[in-house]
C-alpha cells in the first residue's frame, strides 16, 4: 500500500511502541489511528472519525494537546500502556515533514507524573521469573489446578523457586529475592503491584488483567531472553557501574532474583528513554524476613483495604495512619504489609515510638515540622528522570529548610532508632542556600512559563529582563529626542512586524529630514525612516525576552543538576523523614487512642488484658467498645474455642487478637491495658464460606482449599484464627470437619488458635483435649429478648440462640414461634434417642456411629440422583428447579 510520508512516520513510531496505544502529535492535537483509535473512542469517549476518506478510510480519534494528562490518566487506570510521540522540531522551521519521536511509553507500573500517582500508595512494577514457566492452560477446570478466586493460577505441583523483583520508578526503591512459587500470590498481595512483568511463556497468568484481593493490576508479557541471567547481569552491571553483582551483596544462588531484576530494569530503560540513576541499589529481599501473611488473610483482616468495596477507608491502615506526609503514609502501608519477626528490630521501633509517646513536645514538634516537608522521594524521582519543573526544585528547597530545626529536635535522643535517624538526615546547607537564593516563592510548574529565578541571582538575566520590560521607556525618550533635534512635532516612532521600529514623518515636513534618516517605506502622505541607532536597539529589545528565557532555562538546568548530584544524600534524608513521620504518627495514635507498649517475647504465648479491636474501637464512641482478655499458648492451652450466638462478637474478638499481634510486630503500641506478645512467624485468618457469598464461586471449595493451606503450613509459632469454618456445607458434614480441624491444630500443629463457631457441640472437645479451652460470648436472655454483652467468658455456650437472633432480624413473630415449637420437639426426640448424652463424635480411630437414615436407603431413585449431583456446578436457581421437580415427583409418587 502507498503510504503518505506522515503515515509512514506513524508506522515507524507504532513499531517503536510495542503493544502500547500511540498518541501521535499533529500540530495542536494528539491523534490515534486504526485499532488504537477504536480503543480510545471506547475508553475515553472520543469521537471516531476517519482519515483518507474514500477507498481505505483510516479510523482516527484525537484530542487537544493540553488535555494529555487527563486522557493519559484515564487509559492508564484502565490498564493500558500509552506511547507518546512528540514533534521534535518547530513545524515553522521544519524542512519537509516535521521530525517526530516516541519520547516515552507510559505504563501503569512506570509512572512518575504527580497527576497520575496516588500520593498515599506505592506504585510498584514487579517482575516474576521462573526457569520452568507454568503450563499454559486456559481451562481452569483441569484436574490438579484450582483457581481460588484470585488471579494467579495455583498449580498443586511441587513448589519451585522463583525470582521476584519490584521497583518503584517514582522513588527509586528496587528489591529482589528468591521465593517458593507457592508464595507468589502472597507476595503479590503484599506488594499490591500496578503492573507485573512475566515471561511470555509463563502460563500462570492469563492474558487479562489479574487481581488478588480485588486489587487489579496489568500483566505485561516480555520476551524470555530478557530474563536470561547473563543478559540480566549485563543490564544490571552496566546500570550500577559494577563488574559483578557479588559486591552488592548478591550470591551465585540468587540467579532467579537477578533474572527478574534484570527484566524489570530492561523494561524501565525501554519505556523511559532517560536517566534512571536514582535507582542506585538493588537490595536483596529474602523470604522469611517478615511475618508471613497470605493473600486470604490480608483480605479477611482488611489490613489495607476493606473486603467489600476494596477501599482504604474502613481498613486498619486508615485507622492507624496518622502520618502527615505522603512519604510517611506509604511507609506506614509498607510496615503494616510487612511486619517484623525479629525481636530486636521490633523493640528498636517500639522504643522510638515510646520516646515520642512520652515526650509531648518532641512528638508535636516533629509532626508540625514534618507537615511542612514535601514528597522528597518522588521529587527525586522526577528530578532524576528529568521530568521536573521549577516548583519541584522549590519544594526540595523548602524541605531542606525544615531540616536544621528537625536535627536540633532530634539531637540527644535516648532511643537508638531516633539517634540513627538523626544521623541519617543530611542538612546540605549549601544546596539549600543556593535554592533559596535562586528561586522565587511562587514557582510555576513548567519551565516554559518562566519568571521563577529571583532578581539579583544572575546579573545577565537581570539585564535582559530590564531590556525586555523597559523597551517602551526608551522608545518614548528616543521619540522626544528626535522631535527636539528636528523640530518636527508630529514625528512618531511606530512598529510593524514586517519592518520593525520606524520613524514616521508626514510629507509636509519632508524637507526637514536629517541625513542620518534612511528611508524605508513610502505611504500616501507620509514616509517611514529608520536610523542605525533605532535598529540596534530594536535588535536588543526583540531578543531580550527570548534571551531571558534561555538564560533562565540554563539556570534551571544547572540547579536541577546540582540537586541531582546530591541524590544519594537526599534519598537517605527522605528515608529518615518517612520513618520519623511513621514513628511520630504511631505515638500520636497511641496517645489519642490510649494504647500500650506490648512486651515482646520469643516464646509462643499471648497474654492480652483488656484488648480492643483497633478499627471498631476507633469507630465507636469512647468507652463503648467492650474490652476482652486473650490468654493462649503454652500453659494457657493452644486452642480457644469460642462459641456463642451470631452477632455476639465472636469474629470481632478473634480478629482483634490477630490484629494486635500484627500491630505489635510492626512496632506499634496496641489497644489494650497490658500485653505480652510472643512473636508469630505466620498469621492465618479464614472466614467460613457462607460469610463470603459475594465471591461468586464454590465458596465451600475455596474455604477448604484455604483451610488445607493452613493445616499444611502453620507451625507451633503461628497464630491461627478460624471463623465459622465448616459452615459452608450441611450441618453434620460441617460439624465433623470443624471437629477434626480443631483436633489436628491441637494435636499436631500446636499453633495458637482461636476458633469461633456457632456449633456449640464442639465444646465437648475440652473434655478430651488438654489444650482446648472453651469460651463463650456472654448474652442475656431478657424477657424473651437477647442482650449482647460482647464479653468473653470462660465456658461453652449451651445453645445457638439462632431463633432469638432471627427474631431480632425481623422474622415475623408467628414464624418465630413455630420455629421454637419445632426446636422443642427436636430436642425431645434427640433425648429419647440418645438419653442424656449430647452429640459427640467417637474416639478418633473408630468409624462414626451417627446414623442418617435417608442415606441408607441406597436403592431409592432420589438418593441416586442426589449422589450424582455436582453441587459445585449447581447454581442456586438450578437447585431450586431441581427441588421443585423432585417435590413434584414425590407428590405424584
Ligand atoms: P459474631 O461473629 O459473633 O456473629 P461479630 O463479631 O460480627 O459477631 O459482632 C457483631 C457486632 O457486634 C459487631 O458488628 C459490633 O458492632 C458488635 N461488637 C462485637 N464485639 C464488640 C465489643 N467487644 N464491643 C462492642 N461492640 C461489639
Amino acid at each position: 500500500m502507498n503510504l503518505s510520508p506522515m503515515m509512514r512516520q506513524y508506522q515507524d513510531a507504532k513499531e517503536a511502541s510495542g503493544d502500547a496505544l500511540l498518541f501521535f502529535r499533529m500540530g495542536d492535537f494528539y491523534e490515534l489511528f486504526h485499532d488504537d483509535a477504536k480503543t480510545a473512542a471506547r475508553v475515553l469517549g472520543l469521537t471516531l472519525t476517519s482519515r483518507d476518506k474514500g477507498e481505505n478510510p483510516v479510523p482516527m480519534a484525537g484530542f487537544p494537546h493540553h488535555q494529555l494528562d487527563g486522557y493519559l490518566a484515564k487509559l492508564i487506570r484502565a490498564g493500558h500502556r500509552v506511547a507518546v510521540c512528540e514533534q521534535m522540531e518547530d513545524p515553522k522551521q521544519a524542512k519537509g515533514i516535521v521530525k517526530r519521536e516516541v519520547t516515552r511509553i507510559v505504563t501503569p507500573g512506570t509512572l512518575t507524573d504527580d497527576s497520575l500517582l496516588d500520593p498515599l500508595a506505592s506504585n510498584l512494577l514487579v517482575a516474576v521469573f521462573t526457569n520452568q514457566p507454568g503450563k499454559k492452560d486456559n481451562s481452569s477446570a483441569t484436574k490438579g489446578e484450582v483457581t481460588a478466586g484470585v488471579g494467579v493460577r495455583k498449580t498443586q505441583a511441587v513448589s519451585q523457586p522463583i525470582g521476584i523483583a519490584w521497583v518503584e520508578l517514582s522513588t527509586g526503591r528496587f528489591e529482589a529475592g528468591v521465593f517458593q512459587s507457592d508464595r507468589l500470590e502472597d507476595e503479590l498481595a503484599r506488594l499490591e503491584p500496578a503492573e507485573v512483568l512475566v515471561r511470555e511463556d509463563d502460563g500462570r497468568f492469563s492474558r487479562s488483567r489479574e487481581s488478588v484481593n480485588d486489587r487489579r493490576w496489568t500483566i505485561t508479557y516480555r520476551p524470555a531472553w530478557q530474563f536470561g541471567v547473563d543478559e540480566a547481569r549485563r543490564v544490571l552491571g552496566e546500570h550500577f557501574g559494577v563488574l559483578d553483582l557479588e559486591g552488592m551483596g548478591w550470591d551465585v544462588g540468587d540467579e532467579l532474583a537477578i533474572g527478574a531484576a534484570g527484566a524489570a530494569l530492561a523494561y524501565l530503560k525501554e519505556t523511559q528513554k532517560n536517566n534512571l540513576d536514582h535507582i542506585s541499589n538493588l537490595l536483596p529481599a529474602r523470604q522469611g524476613r517478615f511475618l508471613e501473611i497470605d493473600a486470604a488473610t490480608r483480605r479477611s483482616l482488611e489490613l489495607t483495604h476493606t473486603i467489600r468495596g476494596a477501599s482504604r477507608s474502613g481498613s486498619l491502615l486508615e485507622v492507624i495512619d496518622r502520618s502527615v506526609t505522603p512519604m510517611g503514609a506509604r511507609r506506614m502501608a509498607l510496615w503494616l504489609s510487612s511486619p517484623l519477626i525479629d525481636r530486636q528490630q521490633i523493640e528498636l521501633r517500639l522504643a522510638a515510638v515510646e520516646e515520642c509517646f512520652k515526650e509531648k513536645r518532641l512528638r508535636e514538634q516533629l509532626r508540625t515540622m514534618l507537615a511542612d516537608v514535601y514528597d522528597l522521594e518522588r521529587l527525586l524521582g522526577r528530578i532524576a528522570t528529568g521530568r521536573c519543573g521549577p516548583r519541584d526544585l522549590k519544594q526540595v528547597g523548602r524541605t531542606l529548610a525544615q531540616l536544621p530545626k528537625l536535627k536540633v529536635l532530634l539531637a540527644e535522643r535516648t532511643s537508638d532508632r531516633l539517634q540513627q535517624l538523626h544521623h541519617r538526615i543530611e542538612l546540605l546547607e549549601e544546596l539549600r542556600l543556593k535554592l533559596d537564593q535562586a528561586l522565587v516563592d511562587d514557582c510555576p510548574i513548567l519551565v516554559r512559563d518562566g519568571g521563577f529565578i529571583k532578581s539579583g541571582f544572575s546579573a545577565q538575566l537581570d539585564e535582559y529582563r530590564n531590556l525586555a520590560g523597559g523597551g517602551k521607556d526608551w522608545i518614548a525618550r528616543y521619540q522626544a529626542d528626535q522631535i527636539e533635534a528636528t523640530g518636527i512635532t508630529s514625528l512618531k516612532v511606530g512598529f510593524t512586524s514586517v519592518f520593525g521600529y520606524y520613524l514616521e514623518v508626514t510629507n509636509t515636513h519632508r524637507d526637514r529630514i536629517p541625513v542620518n534618516f534612511i528611508r524605508k517605506q513610502t505611504l500616501k502622505n507620509a514616509e517611514r525612516y529608520i536610523t542605525p541607532e533605532l535598529k540596534e536597539y530594536e535588535e536588543k529589545v526583540l531578543t531580550a525576552e527570548d534571551q531571558a528565557k534561555t538564560i533562565e532555562y540554563e539556570l534551571f538546568v544547572a540547579l536541577r543538576d546540582e540537586v541531582h548530584q546530591h541524590t544519594a544524600a537526599l534519598q537517605r534524608t527522605a528515608d529518615a523523614l518517612a520513618e520519623l513521620d511513621v514513628l511520630a504518627g504511631l505515638a500520636d495514635l497511641a496517645v489519642q487512642q490510649n494504647y500500650v507498649r506490648p512486651r515482646i517475647v520469643d516464646e509462643p504465648r499471648l497474654e492480652i488484658n483488656d484488648g480492643r479491636h483497633p478499627v471498631l474501637d476507633a469507630m465507636l464512641a469512647q468507652g463503648n467498645f467492650v474490652p476482652n482478655d486473650t490468654f493462649v499458648g503454652l500453659e494457657h492451652g493452644s486452642v480457644l474455642l469460642i462459641t456463642g450466638p451470631n452477632m455476639a462478637g465472636k469474629s470481632t474478638y478473634i480478629r482483634q487478637t490477630a490484629l494486635l499481634v500484627l500491630m505489635a510486630q510492626m512496632g506499634s503500641f496496641i489497644p489494650a491495658h497490658r500485653a505480652t506478645i510472643g512473636i508469630a512467624d505466620r498469621i492465618f485468618a479464614r472466614v467460613g464460606a457462607s460469610d463470603e457469598l459475594s465471591r461468586g464461586q464454590s465458596t465451600f471449595m475455596v474455604e477448604m482449599v484455604e483451610t488445607a493451606r493452613i493445616l499444611n503450613t502453620a507451625t507451633a509459632r503461628s497464630v491461627v484464627i478460624l471463623d465459622e469454618i465448616g459452615r459452608g456445607t450441611s450441618t453434620y458434614d460441617g460439624l465433623s470437619l470443624a471437629w477434626s480441624i480443631v483436633e489436628h491444630l491441637h494435636d499436631t500443629i500446636h499453633a495458637r488458635t482461636l476458633f469461633a463457631t456457632h456449633y456449640h457441640e464442639l465444646v465437648e472437645l475440652e473434655k478430651s483435649h488438654d489444650g482446648v479451652r472453651n469460651f463463650n460470648v456472654a448474652v442475656k436472655e431478657w424477657d424473651d429478648q437477647l442482650v449482647f454483652l460482647h464479653r468473653i467468658a470462660r465456658g461453652g455456650a449451651d445453645k445457638s440462640y439462632g431463633i432469638h437472633v432471627a427474631r431480632l432480624a425481623g422474622i415475623p413473630r408467628d414464624v418465630n414461634e413455630r420455629a421454637k415449637d419445632i426446636l422443642a420437639q427436636l430436642e425431645i426426640d434427640h433425648l429419647n434417642k440418645h438419653g442424656e448424652s449430647k452429640l459427640a463424635p467417637p474416639p478418633k480411630t473408630k468409624k462414626s456411629h451417627i446414623q442418617l437414615t435417608l442415606f441408607q436407603m441406597d436403592s431409592h431413585p432420589l438418593v441416586e440422583k442426589l449422589r450424582e449431583l455436582d453441587l459445585n456446578a449447581l447454581t442456586p436457581i438450578a437447585a431450586l428447579q431441581l427441588l421443585a421437580q423432585w417435590q413434584d415427583e414425590a407428590k405424584k409418587g
